[in-house]
């Protein structure tokens, strides 16, 4: 079920439980300001979550909400990790879904990043 990204943080959403240690992950990265984990349904050989480790619906939320020291280190740890994953020569994308015409479905903001094969167009039309 799509979610607005607005409004109040859902302590319980399955991200912030994978925070806590409650749900398990593979984890592919963690630092004071983010947690990378590979998603569990992948649409790319290469599927990578990258989530701030603070309550933050969503990138609106975020981007108005969060200190410049957690944007910096999350945004840090995006690139890091990418770069990590081997993913720079062959190249990448990255993709944050916000609300509801973009279908974002955890209320707590993560970076997807695609990788492992030539991912095509930006958006495919309906
Ligand atoms: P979005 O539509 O941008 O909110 O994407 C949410 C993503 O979270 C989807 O790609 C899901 O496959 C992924 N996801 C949901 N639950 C888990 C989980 N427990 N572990 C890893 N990835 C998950």
């Amino acid at each position: 079920m799509p979610v607005s990204g607005l409004g109040d943080y859902d302590r319980n959403n399955v991200f912030a439980r994978i925070l806590r240690g409650e749900i398990p992950c593979r984890e592919v990265f963690r630092d004071a300001h983010a947690l990378a984990f590979h998603d569990i349904a992948p649409r790319a050989p290469v599927h990578v979550l990258v989530i701030p480790t603070g309550p933050y619906v969503s990138l609106a939320d975020f981007s108005a909400h969060a200190t410049e020291g957690e944007i910096a280190g999350f945004w840090r740890a995006v690139g890091s990790v990418a770069k990590s994953l081997e993913l720079e020569a062959p190249g990448y994308r990255i993709l944050a879904n916000m609300g509801f015409a973009a279908h974002q479905e955890v209320p707590h903001f993560h970076v997807h990043i695609f990788g492992g094969r030539p991912l095509g167009p930006m958006l495919v039309e309906p």
